[in-house]
């Protein structure tokens, strides 16, 4: 699994070189804030639908590599997708972080994305490999889905 680890390190190295989606849209009509005490992260999400469609987003936020990495690929991700594939992204992504390495490869095949996109959150979620640091990963996913459910919190679960 090193080369995964090192993939895993590169991927959080390039996202915060250079973060995408940085920047709430000024047109924004949802928005959500994240806080994960364990390690003192926030996220800001605010998107705009069109319809069911994603059709802007952008975060704000300051933490540790992990959060500020995983809210740039999370927003690279979701854009332009229909909501409630965004929110099955989120429940297999959640999943993928928690399920033993090797044991939850497929979970996230099969759901029209791009490959390259699939395999970015595969690798993303070698942050399995740290528990502790799970939430930071999935602090801009909750974000994202209380700003779709209409809420201004994530729940911090
Ligand atoms: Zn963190």
């Amino acid at each position: 699994m090193d080369g995964l680890r090192d993939l895993y390190q590169d991927v959080i190295l390039e996202h915060g070189r250079n973060p995408r989606n940085k920047g709430l849209p000024a047109d924004a009509d949802r928005r959500a804030d994240g806080r994960n005490p364990n390690c003192g992260d926030r996220v800001s999400v605010a998107l705009r639908l069109d319809g069911e469609r994603i059709a802007a987003i952008g975060f704000e936020g300051e933490g540790c590599a992990i959060s500020m990495a995983s809210a740039s690929m999370m927003t690279d991700v979701v854009k332009g997708v229909e909501t409630a594939v965004a929110l099955r992204l989120f429940a297999d992504f959640r999943k993928l972080c928690s399920v033993a390495a090797g044991d939850g490869e497929t979970v996230l095949d099969g759901q029209g994305l791009g490959e390259d996109l699939v395999d970015r959150l595969k690798v993303m979620a070698g942050v399995r490999q740290f528990p502790a640091r799970v939430k930071c990963a999935t602090l801009p996913w909750a974000a994202l889905a209380a700003a779709l459910e209409g809420e201004t919190e994530a729940s911090s679960e």
